[in-house]
């Protein structure tokens, strides 16, 4: 089948063509990364007006680059949450009426199953698989023992992991987003400071993250009042190290636990350098297959959209008319 697929949650507005779930026939994303930039994070009335500028140009060029016309396309796909509403809206609103204006089926989508499924246009699910995921909102272990079937078994009490890289990159002055600058900087710094790790009660998979971010801007805060020099590398690497630590030492507990086949890293904070390594090295012995995205499919796109849509188009789940953005959607 053929889906189109658009995504709008955030600061991206993206349209991708999807043939049987696996195939991308095109992925146009338009960031506005760089509009954003200049406020140190995404201004949401800001967002919900470039997407209104940008959607139909983006689903044109998917369609175009695609080769494929309108009438071919056998369903539309729209992320419906969670995100940003204003920012949701757009997309909906212009999936719904495509769906209407040439009858065909509309489907609803999760962003985070997206990110998830972003890893099947890579290679084939196998049962039953864990799912790190890691973005700007979200940090969670989320368990699969089918497609389509998502159990949440930890996730962040506090801040998401790539919230934490943004905030203390701001603390840092460094530009937004902060996660691709921290990472960098990281690779050319040492663990000096020691920062702690948040390992929470023990058999805890759940996460969190303030308490670092804490942690850094307080060192950063008595480096500087101590007038004393520092290296930005070297306080990058820290807080990286202690990000990576315990996001790779809880999957592995959880994999191991779960006895799962598979496991998969997705959302934007998979484009670290540094975890996917980490990861790599943790279970590079292990009877697990491991599966990290691409890094043009770890940061906010349609294609992965139109992923996670296959299953619920092979489904028959449907929705209708009355579909509405919703900002605070939950997993499964
Ligand atoms: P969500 O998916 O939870 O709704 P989002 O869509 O805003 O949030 P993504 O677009 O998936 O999140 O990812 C963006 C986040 O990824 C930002 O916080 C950014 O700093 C982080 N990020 C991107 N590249 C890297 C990197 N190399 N290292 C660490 N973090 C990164
Ligand atoms: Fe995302
Ligand atoms: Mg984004």
């Amino acid at each position: 089948e053929m889906i189109l697929a658009i995504e709008t949650s955030c600061d991206e507005t993206a349209a991708a063509v999807i043939k049987g779930g696996t195939e991308i026939l095109s992925n146009v994303v338009a960031t506005q990364m760089e509009i954003h930039e200049q406020f140190g994070g995404v201004v949401p009335e800001i967002a919900s007006r470039h997407h209104i500028e940008q959607i139909t140009l983006v689903i044109e060029q998917a369609l175009n680059e695609a080769d494929v016309s309108m009438d071919e396309v056998d369903a539309f796909a729209v992320t419906e949450g969670p995100g940003l509403v204003g920012a949701l809206l757009i997309g909906v609103n212009a999936a719904k009426t495509l769906a209407f204006a040439h009858n065909k089926p509309l489907i609803g989508v999760h962003h985070i199953a997206g990110h998830i499924y972003a890893n099947r246009l890579e290679k084939e699910f196998q049962f039953p698989l864990l799912s790190l995921v890691v973005s700007g909102g979200h940090t969670e272990l989320i368990y699969m023992k089918e497609h389509g079937h998502y159990e949440v078994i930890g996730e962040t009490r506090d801040d998401a992991a790539g919230e934490a890289y943004d905030k203390v990159a701001k603390a840092l002055k460094l530009p937004y987003p902060g996660g691709p600058v921290i990472d960098q900087l990281a690779q050319e710094g040492e663990d000096v400071y020691n920062f702690p790790r948040a390992w929470l009660e023990k058999d805890s998979y759940d996460f969190s993250f303030s308490g670092l971010k804490t942690s850094v801007i307080n060192k950063l805060n008595q480096l500087n009042q101590k007038g004393e020099s520092y290296r930005t590398e070297d306080l990058a690497a820290s807080f990286q190290n202690s990000v990576i630590d315990v996001l790779v030492q809880k999957t592995y507990q959880a994999a191991k636990d779960l006895e799962v086949k598979q496991l998969i890293v997705a959302g934007g904070v998979s484009a670290n350098k540094g975890l996917r390594e980490a990861i790599n090295q943790k279970f590079q012995d292990e009877d697990i297959e491991l599966m990290i995205p691409p890094l043009y499919l770890c940061t906010d796109n349609a294609a992965m959209i139109g992923a996670a849509a296959s299953i619920e188009y092979h489904n028959g789940q449907f929705k209708d008319s009355k579909l509405n953005a919703n900002p605070g959607l939950m997993l499964g």
